[in-house]
């Protein structure tokens, strides 16, 4: 349960608690994660058993790991997992023996071209093992034979996720979805992990009318488990986000859903548009995080993403410059911020409709024009603009698209024109 001695959620003081953590797609790094947001949200944690089938997927056999390393024929430790976790493939089987150089070479990963980094590997669905090292420590490596271990454990057992519904007025309403099965990487996906805690935990108290429900899984099988096991629920699902890679010095990036033109879509450009930050809106590819799950067949939930730095495309991506240094609490903010003005709009938008008959009414009747007075002119627009679609067919979305006033000020104005009597809100 969330503890009342804190306040607000410090996002870049609960990622450098996350950091550390050896995470994969199942495992207790997975709920040693969950444990530690559950100290500012309520989140329910749910296991599903290892060979479970969910859609067209298995659950895999659950990895734990407790120690790795190289040794070298003087003994020392050469690769050390405890110096990083990402030295070890995530989801390597256990292994001890001594063997060749040649031997181990094939299962090394090292990165010829950031001789300082640590790659980020993965052998989920295949029974391998393997080390990540820095093109340095391979260099380095002139024995002609190695110790190695990995102290791991690969056996039935369970993959953990977390959710979190916070019920609005409505049932229906929006999915905020995360992926938590990357180790110590703080981009991707750190950062929306943190974003999303921040902004569940900013609205636990407050009443908003959509039913929003916050989803912390391992990517990919996490998300089709969610899916699997929630399909009555999935038409209150209006649409939806999945948060990646909101903490570096990337501009904003929204990536369309599958739909392209769903309401999540519009809120999220005119959140963009309307803080007038530098973004990027890109349309929808079945690549990236898990809104190609969400927006795949049969389901085709309209989930757009939000991120900075994109997919593969930026070079600390995968890697340990992925690091606490990468991204910076102000940046995580201002995603924070984003997020709330798109919920902000999703939360208000309303079809209006004119309650004073066919044409513009006399706004002079009704003490509009003092209202107006100490206002600027774009309030006045948006006014006028909220009177104009006032037909039952258009939204204040629609209102705040045509007109290029911003959302906030459009909803002020269908208030006033509401408070008057003028029209009606659905
Ligand atoms: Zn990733």
């Amino acid at each position: 349960m969330p503890n009342d001695d804190v306040a607000a959620c410090d996002g870049f003081e609960l990622m450098q608690k996350l950091y550390p953590i050896c995470r994969s797609i199942t495992g207790d790094g997975v709920r040693a994660s969950l444990e530690e947001l559950r100290r500012y949200l309520p989140i329910q944690v749910h296991e599903v058993p290892s060979g479970t089938r969910v859609l067209d997927w298995t659950i895999p056999d659950e990895w734990n790991i407790h120690d790795a390393w190289i040794k070298d024929t003087a003994g020392r430790r050469v690769v050390d997992f405890r110096q990083s976790n990402l030295h070890v493939v995530s989801y390597s089987q256990p292994v001890q023996q001594r063997m060749s150089r040649e031997a181990l070479e094939s299962h090394l990963h090292s990165l010829p071209d950031q001789p300082e980094w640590i790659p980020y590997r993965t052998s989920y669905y295949r029974r391998d093992w393997g080390f990540c090292v820095t093109e340095r420590q391979r260099e380095q490596l002139t024995d002609h034979e190695y110790d190695v271990c990995i102290d791991s454990r690969l056996e039935p057992g369970h993959l953990t996720y977390g959710d979190l519904v916070l019920p609005g007025d409505r049932p229906e309403g929006y999915l905020i979805s995360s992926h938590i099965c990357h180790p110590s990487l703080c981009d991707d996906n750190l950062s929306g992990v943190v974003v999303a805690t921040m902004l569940a935990r900013g609205m636990l108290d407050g009443r908003h009318r959509w039913t929003y429900r916050f989803l912390f899984a391992p990517g990919t099988i996490g998300a089709i488990a969610w899916l699997a096991r929630n399909q009555e629920l999935l038409d209150r699902i209006k649409g939806g986000l999945t948060l990646v890679c909101l903490g570096d010095a990337a501009r904003l990036t929204y990536k369309r859903s599958f739909h392209g033109a769903a309401e999540v879509d519009r809120a999220a450009q005119l959140s963009l548009r309307d803080l007038n930050v530098d973004h990027a809106v890109v349309d929808f590819c079945p690549f990236g995080y898990d809104e190609r799950q969400f927006n795949a067949p049969g389901f085709r939930l309209p989930v757009g993403s939000l991120m900075r730095a994109r997919h593969d495309q930026f070079r600390e991506y995968h890697t340990s410059a992925d690091n606490l240094s990468f991204v910076s609490p102000d940046q995580l903010q201002r995603s924070l911020q984003c997020l709330q003005e798109i919920l902000y709009i999703l939360d208000n938008n309303r079809v209006v409709a004119s309650l004073s008959g066919y044409g513009e009414p006399q706004l002079g009747n009704y003490g509009i024009y003092e209202e107006l007075q100490n206002r600027n002119s774009k309030f006045q627009d948006a006014l006028f603009w909220v009177l104009n679609l006032a037909d039952g067919q258009h939204s204040l979305i629609d209102v705040a698209e045509r007109s290029g006033v911003p959302f906030r000020m459009v909803h002020e104005a269908a208030e006033l024109l509401r408070q008057k009597q003028l029209i009606r809100v659905a």
